[in-house]
């Protein structure tokens, strides 16, 4: 992409509601536009990433044997009477009504949808096992929407339902899918937590969270430095509900006198909630009679599950934990460009030239490449890079003459002189 011909309007600006690095940055470097209370636009920067992310959610998703669907978001809102969720779901759920009187729901999640389509649809135990997901927007009037993607009202969820002959394949997929999305998150570049969770309005038995650790984190988890052990603290009896509001710095100073079982310390760190897997057992497929055939042909209803990612909370965790006081510092996995090559000086010919040339090469070998060909002072664009948080930049400037290239590492902050016909291979190296 040319950096003269894009659309990225990037601004020093800081929103007035925006305390979080992540919506200050995702705002300023031009990924995102408020529409609304909890309502953004994806610009084509914060669309790539997005995109990105999504592409990852799938990919892992189809890997373990799920299936894709895309369910329609209104839903009449006779299929939530049915399942008796509507007192539950309260003023989260946005009502509307059509020309005719009808009422239907902007979907806030999809249990009982996706409970129709499977119903009279997979009659036999030997259809069985089915996980069918989506990614697809989800409404949630909430309360106080804040903090830019990370609790938004309309946002882009990852909702799957599996369905099962037995509560132990149900139990096994489970499994699955936690190792799955544990994938996922390791995949996106994350450092996350799975920890036991409360099952709140859905339902259900056995129930995990995926954190992303955060200092920002809304949830309050304990975790064991020695063992896999993690809890949310909602789910801690002996642990007071007064600690959920504590900040992180304040979490610090307090001590947990119990041990792991394992014996290990632990400790109190602050969360995201990226994802959410629970057993359901038959809540729904009992509510909404929704039955398969066992092995004696007798009808009972389907064993499930549901499991859910936050797929644009996901944008913000990866700069809620990777940022600094410049700007965005993409892992590389969701970086919307991996390479940006920058011309300091475009009446330089010289510099224009390596600078072409260079992209080219690059965007021909399938490096996602941004060239900074606009007519802008070295510093602006330097600025402009560090917030946007390309993983590395190229510099060509007045050391060409002397036949050297700097290669910027965002992370890192390191420059680094490189011979300009080695360039091109070092940057292959490096990505
Ligand atoms: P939270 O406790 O943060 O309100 P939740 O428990 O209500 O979330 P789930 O019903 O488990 O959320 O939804 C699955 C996932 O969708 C969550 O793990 C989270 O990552 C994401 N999510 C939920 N609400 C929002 C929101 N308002 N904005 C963005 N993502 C959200
Ligand atoms: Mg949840």
């Amino acid at each position: 992409m040319r950096r003269s011909k894009a659309f990225i309007p990037t601004t020093k600006e800081v929103p007035s509601d925006a305390s979080l690095p992540s919506h200050q940055f995702l705002v300023r470097g031009g990924f995102i536009n408020q529409q609304g209370a909890g309502l953004y636009n994806y610009m084509p920067l914060g669309k790539i990433v997005l995109d990105k992310i999504r592409a990852i959610v799938k990919e892992e998703l189809d890997k373990s044997g799920c299936i894709e669907v895309q369910l329609s978001f209104v839903t009449p809102m006779a299929l939530w009477d049915r399942s008796g969720r509507a007192d539950d779901m309260g003023k989260e759920m946005l009502r509307i009504q059509d020309r005719h009187q009808n009422s239907f729901v902007l979907s806030p999640t999809n249990e009982e949808a996706m409970v129709e389509l499977v119903k009279n649809r997979v009659n036999s135990y030997k259809d069985l096992p089915l996980n069918l997901y989506q990614i697809n927007t989800k409404f949630r009037d909430e309360a106080r929407p804040r903090y830019g993607l990370l609790r938004g009202r309309e946002f882009l969820m990852k909702d799957g339902y599996s369905f099962h002959a037995s509560t132990e394949d149900m139990i096994r997929e489970f499994g699955l899918m936690e190792q799955t999305y544990k994938n996922i998150f390791t995949r996106l570049g994350l450092d996350f937590r799975v920890v036991q969770a409360d099952s709140g309005a859905i339902g259900g038995s056995g129930s995990k969270e995926f954190h992303v650790l955060a200092d920002s984190g809304e949830d309050t988890i304990v975790i064991c430095d020695s063992c896999a052990y993690g809890a949310n603290i909602e789910t801690i009896d002996s642990i007071d509900d007064e600690y959920n509001e504590f900040t992180y710095e304040e979490l610090q100073t307090k001590n947990i006198e119990e041990k792991c079982s394992c014996g290990g310390v632990l400790s109190f760190k602050k969360g995201i909630e990226v994802g959410h897997i629970f057993q359901l057992g038959t809540k729904y497929s009992t509510a909404l009679e929704a039955n398969f055939n066992d092995e004696n042909g007798k009808p009972r209803p389907f064993e499930m599950a549901t499991f859910g990612i936050g797929v644009s909370r996901l944008i913000a965790s990866v700069i809620e934990q990777n940022h600094d006081e410049n700007g965005c510092i993409w892992t590389k996995s969701t970086a919307p460009y991996m390479v940006n090559v920058m011309v300091s000086n475009i009446k330089e010919a010289p510099q224009v030239e390596l600078g072409e040339e260079l992209y080219s090469r690059l965007v021909e070998s399938g490096v996602e490449t941004m060239i900074d060909d606009r007519k802008e002072r070295f510093g602006f664009k330097m600025k402009d890079a560090e917030l946007i948080g390309f993983p590395f930049t190229v510099i060509i400037g007045k050391e060409l003459a002397n036949g050297l290239v700097q290669i910027y590492d965002r992370k890192t902050k390191e420059k680094t002189s490189v011979n300009k016909d080695e360039v091109f291979d070092k940057i292959m190296e490096l990505i």
